[in-house]
């Protein structure tokens, strides 16, 4: 069957024959492919046609697809049962793998999703404090709980307003959406509310606005507000989370938050999310505190052995210094192909993860981003998948460099990348 047959077959049972929006390609047009098999840093789609994959499950698949030893790892585990519903050896040792990266989660709670960690991280930080606000930050995304899925409006200060029917208005006003990289906006929020917040959710690089940095002292200062205000810092690392050497964003930069969402490698391509914090707090929910919080899958053996396998891979010598040379050579290579196209192109880079923007200036705010160029990406996207390169189906999302990418695979994108930026310079 060829990728279209699947699609329309794919439409008559799957809402948009898809599971999750963004893989219809609304975005950039088109019919999606259908994948059969990925071996290392590249897929086969459903008529046999291979492409290179920059979109790695979104991130998950840091060591590339089907690495042999998570592989193994997970038919070994499969082998001895797909769930218990009850504790088993391998949440433990997963915990333990994550905590030697993290020194500021000294106690965890696996979940099925990146999702499913900040929802909690939410619930822990409302039932802690006994407060009800919530702050996050416009062009930041969290998953799609009902208190997350708040976009901002303009000025310092919005209440939240859901971007989605089905969220009741009383729940989204109870989330402050304040611009990214604007302590300023915070000061002036937290003297004005500080008393009533509960905590603030951040990603420490906002990867979901194509991947922009912190500012210099944006993190810090929202770390100062709330030690000062009593209310607690969440930092997002759901896509940051073992990207680089240092264990996450919190290591790198030297500040250390309350509690740490995770998702995405640390569960190497199966269902996990965590939630991670210092003992104290972390003991607030169930079954030792009053915050509850379940799941009948959480920390399953499967899904626990995949992510520890991925994980002692990652942290053999050597893998991260590969990661950085791939996202390097990368991020040059599009950087000086744009530049002789005359196309204007900002990389940004973090470790593995890589933003493009198609604009001569790093954006650092969701205002800044949306005037960037975005309507070349489409072009961008298609030229490139015709060339056997795949990016993520929407402008502005991060892009993911394996381990599995070779040297030479990577040239060969960033060849592609110079015919395709031709097509797009101004002529
Ligand atoms: N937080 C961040 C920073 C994310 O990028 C995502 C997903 N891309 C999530 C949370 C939600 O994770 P999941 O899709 O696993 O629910």
């Amino acid at each position: 069957m060829t990728n279209r047959e699947w699609y329309e077959r794919a439409c008559r049972s799957l809402v948009g024959g898809v599971n999750s929006p963004v893989r219809a390609w609304g975005a950039v047009g088109g019919t999606p492919r259908f994948f059969l098999r990925g071996r290392g840093a590249v897929l086969e789609d459903a008529e046999g046609r291979e492409v290179l994959d920059y979109v790695c499950s979104w991130g998950p698949l840091i060591l590339g697809h089907a690495c042999p030893e998570v592989v193994r790892a997970v038919g070994e585990a499969a082998g001895r049962s797909t769930s218990f519903g009850a504790p088993c050896p391998g949440e433990v040792e997963l915990a333990e793998a994550v905590k030697r990266r993290f020194p500021s989660i000294e106690k965890i709670r696996f979940v099925s999703s990146g999702t499913e960690a900040t929802m909690t991280a939410l619930r822990l930080m409302r039932g802690v404090t006994g407060r009800e606000w919530i702050v996050k930050f416009a062009g930041n995304y969290h998953g799609h709980s009902d208190s997350l899925l708040v976009a901002a409006g303009s000025g310092a200060l919005t209440f939240g307003v859901p971007t989605s029917p089905g969220i009741p208005a009383s729940v989204a006003e109870k989330t402050l959406v304040l611009p990214y990289n604007d302590p300023e906006a915070a000061e002036d929020l937290f003297a004005r509310l500080g008393k009533d917040i509960a905590g603030v959710v951040v990603e420490p690089w906002a990867g979901n606005m194509g991947l922009v940095p912190p500012a210099p002292g944006f993190l810090e200062t929202l770390r100062d507000l709330t030690a000062r205000h009593g209310a607690l810092l969440a930092f997002d690392e759901v896509i940051t989370g073992f990207r680089v050497p240092e264990g996450g964003v919190q290591q790198r930069i030297g500040l250390t938050p309350d509690l740490t969402c995770l998702g995405k490698v640390v569960g190497g391509g199966m269902p996990v999310g965590a939630l991670g914090g210092g003992a104290e707090l972390m003991d607030r929910l169930a079954p030792l505190g009053p915050v509850y919080q379940a799941g009948t899958l959480s920390g399953n053996p499967v899904s626990m052995a995949c992510g520890l396998a991925t994980l002692e891979v990652l942290e053999r010598p050597g893998t991260y210094e590969t990661l950085e040379a791939r996202g390097r050579q990368l991020e040059e290579g599009l950087s000086d192909a744009a530049r002789s196209a005359g196309l204007p192109l900002s990389v940004t880079r973090l470790g593995s993860v890589l933003g493009l923007f198609f604009s001569p200036r790093v954006p650092a705010s969701l205002e800044e981003v949306k005037a960037t160029r975005g309507d070349l990406y489409p072009a961008f996207f298609h030229g490139m998948m015709d060339r056997g390169h795949a990016f993520a189906p929407s402008a502005f999302e991060a892009l993911f460099v394996s381990s599995a990418h070779t040297e030479e695979q990577i040239a060969s994108t960033v060849r592609g990348a110079a015919e395709v930026f031709r097509t797009l310079a101004p002529q």
